[in-house]
């Protein structure tokens, strides 16, 4: 911490007797806490007058950082940017006021908004229908299988149980088929980083029930060979199952309906203007191609009802999923329109592969060729510098860069991951590339002044062992740690 005031707790600003604020005298006459309910001794809380207050918290939250204040190339999962216009509209109070027990017809607003983003979101996956009561992405993955291993049951055919999953896939794929109860087989990748066809047809019999793909996959490539793997797994009688969190590139370019995929989720918290992380809501979406409509949970007061008790249970009752955040979507669906959400996907994947082709003689590129909206270094291609990825992530920091994702995918020993996302600048990507470049020159200069960042952030380098083993979470702590 340095020195400045608002380096300090709220509790080291505290003067005895100090007031920032007295509270109105109360109207409604004299009462006193009983004595049983009262405390012994007076709570210890800090006594500040009020300029001390606002500063230290306007001061403490300016030490954030966010995609307001600089530029947050955060890959996987696609990061999308979210337009605070979308968190108006949904913080309307005509919908945040609503009760998700009122009558069907005092809600028709929100009926509709359910109907249109249903409508939207088949249009742009190429499905015949959307529920939109799942509250993750697993979330989704688990009631698509559920919806998958009905269509199955509906036809008599109680053999398959397996679920095909690529093994770069993302580690919900596996564990909702296991939730689902039907067992995982891995089909290997390429060394080009794609699912393996001939791998594939190893594993093909009439006991599977699914396979899952996620496309662009982790590593942010197009699987090429969809066709012929949507062909095989049809063939053998198994549903295609697509998981939709990396969506972005995608959007208005193409549709997994029309790939050959049965049923799908989308993150509207990654590609639908929610941001994603940081625990706060989610809604998984499912959809479904025609003629498996009828296996989606029930959607709303004026759709139809799950099929069998369990899909009803992933439903939660009468709450329709996560209002704020399906109300998010729909704004964002409809300000850029049938015209404008086409170029979603091409400008993001238009900027990640300028990055990447700016940066690739300095920084190595383990998987060449075109990606989607975001791609993988291992390291620098230097490696005689010692300098680590995680040296030059803390380094961007000091030139006003969030961190790129790093040690991510598993696959590299050195991984960064960027996604820089479609709104961004020339002018903003440029920037990012010269300190990326202008680091990578350092490694070999000044390569101490890498091992040592941060060096112009609040806090500076953390012991991530400690930290993670020992963490001081208390301010009772702090103090007595500095005694
Ligand atoms: C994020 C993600 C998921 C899981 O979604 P949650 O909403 O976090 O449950 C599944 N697959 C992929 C590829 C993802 O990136």
């Amino acid at each position: 911490m340095n020195n400045r005031l608002y380096g300090n707790l709220i509790f080291e600003l505290s003067q005895p007797g100090r007031k920032g604020y007295s509270l109105p005298k109360n109207k409604f006459g004299q009462y006193t806490v009983p004595q049983e309910l009262r405390r012994e001794k007076d709570a210890e809380l800090p006594e500040c007058d009020e300029m001390t207050v606002v500063r230290h918290y306007t001061n403490h939250s300016g030490n954030n950082f966010g995609v307001d204040n600089g530029f947050y190339p955060l890959g996987s999962c696609t990061m999308k940017y979210n337009p605070a216009i979308d968190e108006e509209i949904a913080a309307m109070p005509e919908f945040t006021h609503l009760h998700p027990l009122q009558p069907a017809e005092t809600v028709k607003g929100a009926l509709e908004v359910y109907d249109g983003l249903r409508k939207a979101l088949s249009e742009i996956a190429g499905l015949a229908d959307f529920t939109l009561n799942p509250f993750a992405g697993a979330h989704g993955e688990l009631t698509g299988l559920m919806v998958i291993r009905l269509y199955h049951e509906s036809r008599g055919d109680k053999k398959r149980t397996k679920v095909i999953v690529p093994d770069s896939a993302h580690g919900t794929n596996p564990a909702s088929a296991a939730v689902c109860g039907l067992d995982i087989v891995e089909v290997k990748s390429t060394a080009d980083g794609v699912v393996d066809v001939e791998d594939l047809k190893g594993l093909l019999d009439d006991s599977v029930a699914a396979m899952m793909m996620t496309n662009p996959n982790t590593l942010g490539l197009f699987e090429r060979n969809i066709p012929e793997i949507a062909k095989l797994v049809h063939e053998c009688g198994g549903l295609m199952y697509y998981d939709g969190a990396n969506l972005n590139p995608m959007l208005g370019a193409c549709r997994p309906g029309d790939m050959g995929f049965d049923v799908m989720h989308i993150n509207l918290h990654k590609t639908f203007s929610t941001p994603h992380g940081g625990g706060g809501p989610g809604c998984g979406p499912v959809g479904v191609r025609k003629g498996l409509e009828q296996f989606l949970p029930e959607n709303s007061h004026s759709a139809h009802h799950a099929p069998v008790p369990e899909l009803e249970k992933v439903s939660v009752g009468p709450y329709h999923g996560n209002f704020g955040v399906i109300m998010k979507a729909y704004a964002y669906i409809l300000s850029l329109g049938k015209e404008y959400i086409k170029y979603v996907g091409p400008l993001a994947t238009l900027n990640a592969n300028y990055i990447k082709e700016s940066l690739k003689d300095v920084y190595e590129l383990p998987i060449a060729g075109l990606c989607k909206h975001e791609f993988v270094f291992n390291g620098l291609a230097d490696k005689s510098t010692g300098i680590t990825t995680m040296d030059v992530a803390k380094r961007l920091l000091d030139y006003g860069y969030h961190a790129p994702t790093i040690y991510f995918p598993l696959l590299f020993h050195e991984s960064l991951m960027i996604e820089p996302t479609e709104n961004e600048s020339k002018e903003t990507i440029d920037g990012f590339i010269k300190v990326m470049r202008k680091i990578a020159e350092e490694a070999k200069t000044e390569p101490e002044l890498l091992k040592s960042a941060p060096h112009n952030t609040p806090i500076g380098r953390v012991d991530d062992v400690l930290a993670a083993k020992h963490p001081i979470v208390t301010y009772r702590q702090i103090l007595a740690d500095g005694e």
